[in-house]
Protein backbone atom coordinates (compact mmCIF):
# COMPACT_ATOMS: atom_id res chain seq x y z
CA UNK A 1 0.00 0.00 0.00
CA UNK A 2 1.20 3.09 -0.62
CA UNK A 3 1.62 6.49 1.06
CA UNK A 4 -1.03 9.20 -0.04
CA UNK A 5 -0.50 11.28 2.42
CA UNK A 6 1.18 13.88 0.23
CA UNK A 7 -2.20 14.26 -1.53
CA UNK A 8 -3.11 16.80 1.79
CA UNK A 9 -0.77 18.97 0.62
CA UNK A 10 -1.37 19.42 -2.98
CA UNK A 11 -1.30 23.17 -4.00
CA UNK A 12 -3.99 21.75 -6.95
CA UNK A 13 -6.67 21.10 -4.37
CA UNK A 14 -7.04 24.61 -4.26
CA UNK A 15 -7.53 25.57 -7.92
CA UNK A 16 -9.67 24.33 -11.17
CA UNK A 17 -8.54 20.72 -11.62
CA UNK A 18 -9.17 20.73 -15.22
CA UNK A 19 -5.91 22.80 -15.85
CA UNK A 20 -4.22 19.85 -15.19
CA UNK A 21 -5.56 17.41 -18.06
CA UNK A 22 -6.11 19.95 -21.00
CA UNK A 23 -7.94 19.05 -24.66
CA UNK A 24 -4.95 18.01 -26.80
CA UNK A 25 -2.91 20.57 -27.16
CA UNK A 26 -4.04 22.54 -24.74
CA UNK A 27 -1.58 24.85 -22.90
CA UNK A 28 -0.10 23.06 -19.78
CA UNK A 29 1.45 26.22 -18.06
CA UNK A 30 -0.62 27.76 -15.75
CA UNK A 31 -0.71 24.22 -13.74
CA UNK A 32 3.22 23.50 -14.23
CA UNK A 33 3.28 27.08 -12.97
CA UNK A 34 1.12 26.20 -10.06
CA UNK A 35 3.53 22.74 -9.63
CA UNK A 36 6.59 24.96 -9.10
CA UNK A 37 5.20 26.34 -6.46
CA UNK A 38 4.14 22.99 -4.58
CA UNK A 39 5.49 21.25 -1.34
CA UNK A 40 4.77 17.83 -2.29
CA UNK A 41 5.99 18.34 -6.15
CA UNK A 42 8.39 15.20 -5.91
CA UNK A 43 5.97 12.86 -4.17
CA UNK A 44 3.54 13.85 -6.86
CA UNK A 45 5.96 12.84 -9.29
CA UNK A 46 7.03 9.85 -8.21
CA UNK A 47 3.55 8.98 -7.47
CA UNK A 48 2.61 9.71 -11.18
CA UNK A 49 5.78 7.38 -12.34
CA UNK A 50 5.49 4.67 -9.92
CA UNK A 51 1.80 4.58 -11.01
CA UNK A 52 2.39 4.35 -14.49
CA UNK A 53 0.53 7.94 -15.38
CA UNK A 54 0.61 8.73 -18.69
CA UNK A 55 -1.93 11.51 -18.40
CA UNK A 56 -2.10 14.90 -16.74
CA UNK A 57 0.60 17.05 -15.50
CA UNK A 58 2.08 15.45 -12.51
CA UNK A 59 5.01 17.24 -10.72
CA UNK A 60 5.30 20.23 -13.26
CA UNK A 61 5.70 17.75 -15.37
CA UNK A 62 3.69 17.27 -18.83
CA UNK A 63 2.38 14.20 -20.87
CA UNK A 64 5.50 14.40 -22.96
CA UNK A 65 7.61 14.68 -20.55
CA UNK A 66 6.01 12.10 -18.34
CA UNK A 67 6.78 9.41 -21.26
CA UNK A 68 9.94 10.44 -21.63
CA UNK A 69 10.85 9.52 -17.85
CA UNK A 70 8.87 6.59 -18.27
CA UNK A 71 10.88 5.32 -20.84
CA UNK A 72 14.17 6.93 -19.51
CA UNK A 73 13.56 4.29 -15.96
CA UNK A 74 12.57 1.68 -18.36
CA UNK A 75 15.60 1.96 -19.94
CA UNK A 76 17.99 2.37 -17.00
CA UNK A 77 15.34 -1.12 -15.26
CA UNK A 78 17.10 -3.34 -18.45
CA UNK A 79 20.89 -1.76 -17.76
CA UNK A 80 20.72 -2.51 -13.73
S1 LIG B 1 3.00 18.97 -8.02
FE1 LIG B 1 1.32 19.84 -9.18
S2 LIG B 1 -0.02 18.12 -9.73
FE2 LIG B 1 1.36 17.45 -8.09
S3 LIG B 1 0.25 17.78 -6.20
FE3 LIG B 1 1.46 19.60 -6.57
S4 LIG B 1 0.17 21.03 -7.69
FE4 LIG B 1 -0.78 18.99 -7.80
Amino acid sequence: MSDDTWRENALCRQTDPEIYFPERGGSTRDAKETCLACEVRTSCLEYALDSGQNYGVWGGVNERELRRLHRARRAATKTA
